[in-house]
């Protein structure tokens, strides 16, 4: 187990009976830039039980944050839905991925594109001060079935702004457009589709997606990779990864079995 630390439960928040939260405690030896994700679990008998999770708190702050779905049959969630305080948690001492603002040209706007718990890697990138800094306005998309499922909905929008290190930032660089596809909504429709339509620029008051000037994370279902990487290569956009930056970067979300 030298590859992982244990950490213990400080916290457990349910959104709905398919989506909850949880924080944890952070050993300090464990580095990770914004956006990445790591191994997670539980000891089930002897052996660990790990799935990939995007890291949901910034790199700075002394707690870990997780953004989770509850599969019912799921070999891990199933048992992860039930955790409480005080719990203990294996985590990886290793973190990793693509959504890293290192991977992508410096640019105008950065656009972020999350469906479900895809928001995740997100709720970090959106928290880094070095984000406002690469670029002018961060747009956050956030698409889901219904709006109970629009989790962090408050936290984006009443308490960030007033976040002693980066509120000031976030209130004059941050647009957040939360969307449900199920549900009546002041935002309406799947995410490409309001790209597409122009919709999203219009109520945004942004010029559309242009690869010259902007730059987009996506991440979401294998559909929504698939759907958002076609719209963009089509506009010209290039994909960007380690050591590579370019224009936009992609993670699955979860991976289809
Ligand atoms: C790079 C990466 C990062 C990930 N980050 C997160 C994260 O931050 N939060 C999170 O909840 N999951 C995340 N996942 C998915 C996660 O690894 C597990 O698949 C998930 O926790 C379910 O585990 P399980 O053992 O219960 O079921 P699994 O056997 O792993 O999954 C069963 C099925 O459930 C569906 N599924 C799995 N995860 C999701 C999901 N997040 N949203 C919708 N459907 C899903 C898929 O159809 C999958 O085939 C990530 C996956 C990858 C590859």
């Amino acid at each position: 187990m030298s590859n992982f630390n244990q950490e213990s439960v400080l916290s457990v928040h349910h959104w709905t009976d398919t989506l909850f939260s949880f924080k944890t405690t952070r050993s300090p030896t464990f580095r990770f830039r914004n956006g990445e994700f790591t191994m997670i679990g539980l000891k089930v008998g002897e052996k660990p039980l790990l799935r990939a999770y995007s890291v949901a708190s910034a790199n700075y702050e002394d707690t870990l944050e997780f953004f989770s779905i509850k599969v019912p049959d799921g070999p891990l969630t199933s048992r992860l839905q039930h955790l409480k305080e005080g719990d203990e948690i294996i985590v990886s001492r290793k973190a990793t991925g693509t959504l890293v603002i290192d991977n992508l040209e410096d640019g105008r706007n950065l656009y972020l594109i999350g469906t479900g718990t895809g928001l995740a890697p997100f709720l970090s990138v959106i928290k880094d001060p070095e984000t406002y800094d690469r670029f002018e306005k961060v747009v956050l998309l956030h698409g889901c079935r219904r709006v109970k499922e629009l989790a962090y909905g408050e936290m984006i929008t009443e308490k960030l702004p007033n976040d002693e290190l980066i509120g000031e930032l976030v209130r004059e660089q941050l647009i957040y457009y939360p969307t449900v596809t199920r549900d009546p909504f002041r935002n309406r429709g799947r995410i490409t589709d309001l790209i597409t339509t122009g919709k999203l620029f219009d109520d945004i008051g942004l010029p559309a997606l242009d690869a010259a000037h902007d730059r987009v994370m996506i991440c979401g279902s294998p559909a929504l990779v698939a759907d958002t990487r076609t719209l963009l290569n089509g506009r010209g956009f290039v994909e960007g990864n380690h050591g590579e930056p370019a224009q936009f970067v992609v993670e699955k979300a979860f991976a289809e079995r």
